[in-house]
């Protein structure tokens, strides 16, 4: 595996394997790998001849009061994990060599990006918008691997590839989490032990929720209501939203089909943490 901390390298890298034909796979990540996104890697190294990580903690995504300062680095086990991962490229970039001094552009995908996680954080969708489509624009032609646990940055990517004809094919991949079903995170480790356990009622919340939906109920909000009391049972857990959408759409589901996501956030000491899954086929636990 090559490391490369300049743009201009890795696309001339690229275009030589290109001449190859060689696929491309790419993962971009901020980060702190953990087995969700080792298993990016690892697909896309099932799936391509090459396969391209990108480790970049993205100021653009983050709001003056989240935690882009204190967001955990560990480049040298990150660049381990990635190699055993079957990476090729691990591109680094500094602040500088994205943006130059300053950066005027912005893609703001609409609609999409002001509801649920738009909610609580109005400019996020937009930094990580103009961020991946840049990836994009240094990889050129790819496949490009996006974790389900991101339910809603997957769909404004997919968006934002159809908007503007990107020729890059999109991958969602299931959400890998930890034996007690809480969703892998880098934000996890902000968590005291404490913390951790209550934690895991984010999963529980997921299975009543679906050990409901089993039993023939297709009313949203009673879903929603169990899972708001499973939630609230920890004194730790502050919910930012619990919502049952169209997973396409995003239009708000009162009554449960097959197309039905149940999303939700919350705030657990110092980390804002996200889980979801499909209604009818519950979380992969
Ligand atoms: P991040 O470093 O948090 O920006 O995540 C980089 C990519 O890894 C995104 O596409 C995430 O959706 C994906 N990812 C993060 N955690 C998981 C997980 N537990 N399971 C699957 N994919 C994940």
């Amino acid at each position: 595996m090559k490391t490369i901390i300049a743009h201009k390298e890795l696309q001339d890298s690229l275009d030589d394997l290109r001449v190859g034909k060689s696929s491309i796979g790419l993962v971009p990540t901020m980060g702190y790998l953990h087995e969700g996104h080792l298993s990016l890697i690892k697909r896309a190294k099932l799936e391509n001849d090459i396969v391209v990580t990108t480790i970049f903690v993205n100021p653009l995504q983050f709001s003056a009061t989240e935690d882009l300062d204190t967001y955990p680095k560990d480049i040298e086990k990150d660049t381990l994990l990635a190699c055993e991962a079957g990476a090729d490229f691990l591109f680094i970039p500094s602040q500088q060599e994205m943006f130059c001094d300053d950066v005027l552009t912005s893609i703001s995908i609409a609609e999409i990006s002001s509801i649920l996680e738009g909610v609580s954080r109005p400019t996020h969708f937009a930094g990580v918008a103009t961020v991946v489509a840049k990836l994009f624009n240094i990889v050129g032609v790819c496949s490009a691997y996006f974790g389900e646990k991101d339910w809603q940055q997957l769909h404004v990517i997919k968006r934002m590839i159809t908007d503007l004809s990107y020729r890059v094919e999109i991958k969602g991949c299931p959400i890998v989490r930890d034996a007690d079903g809480l969703a892998l995170s880098s934000r996890n480790m902000y968590l005291t032990e404490g913390q951790r356990k209550e934690a895991s009622n984010i999963p529980r919340s997921l299975l009543k929720a679906y050990d409901l939906i089993k039993s023939g109920e297709r009313n949203s909000t009673a879903v929603k209501q169990l899972i708001i009391a499973q939630l609230e049972k920890s004194t730790e857990i502050g919910i930012d939203y619990v919502e049952l959408v169209n997973g396409e759409t995003f239009k708000v589901a009162d009554r449960i089909d097959d197309e039905t996501r149940v999303l939700i956030a919350v705030k657990i000491g110092k980390a804002r943490l996200i889980d979801n899954m499909s209604a009818l086929n519950g979380p992969n636990i």
